[in-house]
Order: structure tokens, then C-alpha cells, then sequence
């Protein structure tokens, strides 16, 4: 279940994403909650400005917190993100021993938008997150943030 408190932190992952569209990258933003409530950590995509096609927010927040929790902190932090994790994210998560995942837009969605730019398929193919970890919490899509993740891909290509 996505909560008030959910939404406000993927409202913010999703601001990450739009920040990332301006600066040239891809929209998608993510948030690393410690069990407290606190944010510990942020990141959006950064593949086109360092042309690293692994600056996923996700990947980096898992390295983040391998560096800087323990383990214990590590599996009751949450990762809210506005498009769900690719594989190669998911399985970081699952490597580094995070804890629940809340997502704004699904895979599903994002296929969905992207054929309708009438846009190649991606080389890495788009899986659930539960297909590739087990064990974690996963929440998404939340339906109220669906319509302004949906825009800002629209924008990353030009189309209103
Ligand atoms: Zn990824």
C-alpha cells in the first residue's frame, strides 16, 4: 500500500526526474529513506551527461548505501523511485541487502509510452522487479503520479 508519506517521497523522486530532463538526461529520479523517515539520499539519472549508460539513480543509491549503512540500516531503508528499477537496479538492491522498493510509474507503463512515441525497444529488456529479487517489498505504480511521469517522457523527446 502507498501511503501520504509514500506519495511526498516519490512527489520528490519524481522532481528528480524533471531536473534530469532539463539537464539532457532520462526522467527518472530516486530517493533513499532511512527507517526513521529521514532522507539519506538522492540521485536522478545522469546516462547522457557523463555518457555512462549504468548512472541509473538506482544503482547509484545502492552503491551509496553499501558505502555509508550497515547492514541492518541497509534493509530498513526504502528506495522510492519514479520508474520502476531496470534489472541491472533491481539486482544492485537486491545485491547490497535494501529493503522496500515504492515505485511511481511501472516497466509496464513505460513500455506502453514508448511505443506510442512509436520509440525503439530498449537492449535491456524491461522486467518486473520481482522477477529478478525476492524477498524485498515492492509497491507501484501510484496512479496519482502516473500522468506527470508519463509528461516528462513526452518532453525528454520533444513531444508535448
Ligand atoms: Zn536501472
Amino acid at each position: 500500500m502507498i501511503t501520504m508519506i509514500d506519495l511526498e517521497h516519490l512527489r520528490r523522486a519524481v522532481a528528480l526526474a524533471a531536473e534530469a530532463v532539463e539537464a539532457g538526461d532520462e526522467p527518472f529520479g530516486s530517493v533513499l529513506v532511512g527507517a526513521d523517515g529521514r532522507v539519506l539520499a538522492e540521485d536522478r539519472n545522469r546516462i547522457h551527461t557523463t555518457g555512462d549508460g549504468t548512472r541509473h539513480p538506482e544503482f547509484t543509491l545502492a552503491r551509496w548505501s553499501a558505502e555509508n549503512l550497515s547492514p541492518e540500516d541497509r534493509a530498513k531503508a526504502t528506495v522510492y523511485t519514479s520508474g520502476e528499477h531496470c534489472p541491472m537496479c533491481a539486482a544492485a538492491h537486491g545485491w547490497v541487502g535494501l529493503g522496500r522498493i515504492v515505485y511511481a510509474s511501472s516497466s509496464e507503463q513505460l513500455g506502453q509510452w514508448l511505443a506510442e512515441m512509436e520509440l525503439p525497444e530498449a537492449s535491456v529488456r524491461r522486467i518486473a522487479i520481482e522477477e529478478i529479487v525476492t524477498g524485498i517489498p515492492v509497491d507501484g505504480p501510484a496512479p496519482e503520479l502516473a500522468e506527470a511521469v508519463r509528461a516528462l517522457h513526452y518532453r525528454r523527446r520533444g513531444m508535448a
